[in-house]
């Protein structure tokens, strides 16, 4: 079958098992070169081997709930929108989520992923208490910080290359409403920006959506998004009805993959431009469902189609806090000078980091889409080059294309990684067509 990312590129013809106990599981594991699939929401290769790729989805039920410390016990193929639906009427929601809520509990935890709070907050690891793994020998041990606490560290973030998560045992955040307080600011560039964020690190979220075609002294003009869950004080009678109401907005479907020609300089620039002008209208504080607030775009399922047949790439650098500003300015400039960018480049304030090999650290974090061609490829490259002169690293979650080298030269933890990996057996037994191409 043809596998790929949630970028569509690269694709590859391999073969997925999807085991459904896990004595099945161990002998897919024993056969080596495994490597887990959650629910390919990755945009590039590392949810793909070549020989071995194995589906968690019919790992999907939830264990036990204990309401006194929001701690769920639950099978690593449970998908957090299901997570919300079933725990959220009861008052609690996640207390890490990435921008969609299509990802599974396995995902997640392999890629450490990090939210709009990571700020205040930090990663998903924090939140872990405890999973099962099949390890390198086939076996399911438990870690937590204090049992096999080195393989702990190195799963969380270590993108399914330590072993196969089974389990997880994750906390829940109890909230007193599932509306959020939102509050935007627009700002005129990226210095605004980055003011903008310095100025609220005690918002419990934070993003900026930023136009990335702008230049001169509108160069990376955004509109910063703060969040709280707002307290039930401040909520009208009809919200107080809706409380912790799972409300399922309506979704659209994009049947096909559109003609390329439709995403171009004009298109995006209108449609930035469109993006500004609503934000500046939306200015202040509202109220707002926690669904529009954290997954716009899981509005429109299979939007991953808008970039045409050939796919996209997404681009996600972290630069540390010191140099954030100079490096930001750089990366922006190439982009919009090259005109190429998408229409949702993303800026978010980083915290500190945890996990062995985990993508996040104190600065800013910038995303954007890159329809696949040519030019595109190039400008990644000078964008690499960038972060790297800028001491900054790369979110493995989203790539699809970077050399070995870039890899190595932008974190000083892969050599140690990679000797864990060769000295415990990790490298025979996991293996994606990213690890094969990092050369992890
Ligand atoms: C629209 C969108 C927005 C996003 N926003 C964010 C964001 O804000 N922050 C962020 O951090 N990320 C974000 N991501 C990335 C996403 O959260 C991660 O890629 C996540 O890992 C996807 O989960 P998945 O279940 O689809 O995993 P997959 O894509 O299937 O796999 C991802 C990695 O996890 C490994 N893996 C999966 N399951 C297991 C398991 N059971 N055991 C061991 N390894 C496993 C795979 O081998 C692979 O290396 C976003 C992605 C999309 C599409």
């Amino acid at each position: 079958m043809k596998l790929s990312g949630w970028g569509r590129y690269p694709t590859h013809n391999v073969r997925e098992s999807a085991p459904r106990s896990i004595e099945q599981l161990q002998e897919f594991v024993a056969a080596g070169s495994a490597v887990a699939r959650g629910n390919g929401r990755s945009y590039g290769d590392s949810a793909v081997s070549a020989f071995n790729t194995i589906s968690t989805r019919h790992f999907n039920k939830m264990i036990s709930f204990d309401t006194q410390t929001g701690t769920l016990v639950a099978e690593a193929g449970v998908l957090l929108g299901d997570v919300i639906s079933s725990f959220l009427p009861l008052g609690f929601f996640p207390y890490v989520t990435p921008g969609t809520k299509y990802v599974t509990l396995g995902g997640m935890l392999a890629a450490d992923v990090h939210g709009k709070n990571h700020h205040l907050e930090g990663s998903m690891y924090n939140y872990v208490d405890w999973f099962e793994i099949i390890d390198a020998s086939s076996k399911m041990i438990r870690c937590s910080r204090k049992e096999n606490s080195e393989l702990f560290s190195w799963t969380i973030g270590g993108m399914g290359l330590t072993g196969i998560i089974v389990r997880v045992a994750i906390r829940l955040r109890p909230i007193e409403s599932a509306w959020i307080a939102q509050t935007t600011v627009p700002v005129k560039n990226l210095n605004e920006a980055i003011d903008a964020f310095e100025n609220n690190l005690s918002s419990t979220y934070s993003v900026a959506w930023i136009d990335c075609l702008s230049s001169g002294g509108s160069l990376g003009r955004s509109i910063v998004m703060l969040g709280e869950h707002a307290h039930e004080s401040v909520l009208d009678d009809v919200q107080k009805k809706t409380l912790f109401k799972h409300v399922d907005r309506a979704k659209w479907t994009l049947p096909v993959a559109l003609p390329r020609c439709l995403l171009n300089r004009v298109t995006v620039k209108v449609f930035n431009a469109m993006y500004f002008r609503y934000g500046q209208k939306t200015k202040g504080t509202r109220l707002v469902s926690w669904d529009s607030f954290f997954y716009p775009l899981d509005a429109l399922l299979g939007w991953n189609k808008i970039y045409g047949r050939r796919g996209f790439l997404q681009f996600q650098c972290v630069i540390p806090l010191e140099k954030s500003s100079e490096g930001l300015h750089e990366l922006v400039t190439e982009i919009s000078s090259t005109g190429g960018g998408s229409f949702l480049a993303v800026l978010k304030r980083l915290g500190e980091s945890a996990g062995g090999i985990s993508f996040p650290m104190s600065g800013y974090t910038l995303a954007l889409d890159f329809p696949v061609n040519g030019r595109n490829m190039k400008l990644m490259d000078r964008l690499e080059q960038i972060t790297l002169q800028y001491g900054g690293r790369f979110y493995l979650a989203k790539d699809a294309r970077m050399s070995k080298s870039t890899f190595r030269s932008s974190d000083s933890r892969v050599t140690d990684f990679i000797s864990m990996r060769e000295n415990s057996g990790m490298n025979q037994n996991f293996e994606s067509m990213q690890s094969t191409r990092l050369g992890l």
